[in-house]
């Protein structure tokens, strides 16, 4: 098929990576990505971004998690190698993670992925706040997506892709418009598919002015500290399941001031400059699949919880490789 027509549903990292991957792998094709919101008015914007999936982040098998992580991670480095970087809000980050369940300071999915993650010293258990009893520093990298959405919408645009900002109501309101449709619309799936396995994890983070921390701190009750650009500090955070609240929560805000306080205490001289809250769309496993929606060719890219700046890559590979299966497939469609 000649130049087919093709529309990404979403702005979020995930649309976007789908979008860009898909037009280094199909020259010439005719992409729109359609969403009701952009940049910092996704959910995608109010993520630290740090790289360092949970094991609640799943695909339907451990083989496919694990490629997803892989193949994210070396997206992601090979951004890191090169000048662009900074444009791209991709940079290296080393991270202390400290806690009093010693499972927690594990993480399988990456230990062997990362440059170096090891136990902490008796030492380094004392760099923080809190009476700790496990820790473990590893180096990562962090992917701010202030920076990396816009960045990546000007590849898209460059190479001929459009924005388009408009909220689809059905996903066969688009029939009879596009050969292929990617359904990257996050949380937004929960009504475009009627998908009850969605939901939503509510997140509300503190972005403080601290230009003088350089490295990443967690401890328990999803207590954060990490850096970004520009001396911007992602303090949190909540993980609240079912909640779909998006107001900023004073008594939220209080907890999390505490408990970053305790664990980093240099903080409190921090100016809070913005609060953000956001609705993780947790599903499992992760929807990367197709379906034909009353004849439509849909690919599902939704449901990434907490790691969706982590996994984006991965799963936007997978995705895009079944989208380009399904192009070539005889499938009759009524679009
Ligand atoms: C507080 C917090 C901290 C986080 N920290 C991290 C982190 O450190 N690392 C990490 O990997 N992940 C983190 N996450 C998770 C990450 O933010 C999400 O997994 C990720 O943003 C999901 O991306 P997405 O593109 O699927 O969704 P979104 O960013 O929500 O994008 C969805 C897009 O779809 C569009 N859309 C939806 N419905 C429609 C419709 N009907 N019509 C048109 N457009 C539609 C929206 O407008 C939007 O453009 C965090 C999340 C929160 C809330």
């Amino acid at each position: 098929m000649d130049s087919p027509k093709i529309a990404v549903i979403g702005a979020g990292v995930v649309g976007l990576s789908v979008a860009k991957i898909l037009q280094e792998e199909l020259r010439g094709s005719d992409i729109s990505v359609i969403a009701e919101q952009f940049k910092d008015d996704t959910t995608s914007a109010v993520a630290a971004g740090i790289f360092r999936p949970g094991p609640s982040f799943r695909g339907s098998t451990q083989d496919i998690t694990k490629k997803w992580i892989k193949d994210s991670w070396h997206y992601w480095v090979n951004i890191l190698k090169t000048a662009e970087a900074p444009q791209a809000g991709v940079t290296s980050l080393s991270s202390y993670l400290f806690s009093n369940n010693s499972h927690v300071t594990r993480n399988h999915l990456i230990e062997d992925l990362v440059p170096v993650y090891r136990p902490v010293t008796g030492e380094e258990l004392k760099i923080c706040g809190g009476d700790w009893k496990y820790g473990a520093y590893y180096s990562t990298v962090l992917i701010e997506c202030k920076r990396h959405l816009p960045w990546l919408e000007a590849i898209i645009t460059s190479n001929g892709g459009k924005m388009v900002n408009k909220r689809i109501d059905s996903l066969s309101s688009l029939r009879g418009k596009y050969d292929l449709v990617f359904n990257c619309s996050g949380m937004g799936a929960e009504k475009l598919c009627g998908d009850l396995d969605l939901v939503p994890i509510r997140g509300q983070v503190l972005k403080v002015d601290a230009p003088w921390v350089k490295t990443a701190f967690y401890g328990d009750y999803d207590t954060y500290v990490i850096p970004g650009f520009d001396g911007v500090v992602t303090l949190g955070g909540t993980r609240q399941y079912d909640s779909y609240n998006t107001e900023v929560c004073k008594h939220d805000t209080a907890a999390i001031w505490e408990r970053c306080c305790n664990l980093v205490p240099g903080l409190k001289r921090a100016k809070v400059v913005d609060q953000k809250v956001g609705l993780r769309p947790h599903r499992t496993p992760v929807r990367v699949e197709p379906e034909l929606v009353e004849g439509s060719k849909v690919v599902h890219c939704y449901g990434h919880g907490g790691y969706g700046v982590t996994c984006a890559p991965g799963t936007a590979i997978d995705a895009v490789k079944i989208g380009l299966d399904l192009l070539k497939t005889n499938v009759k469609y009524k679009i």
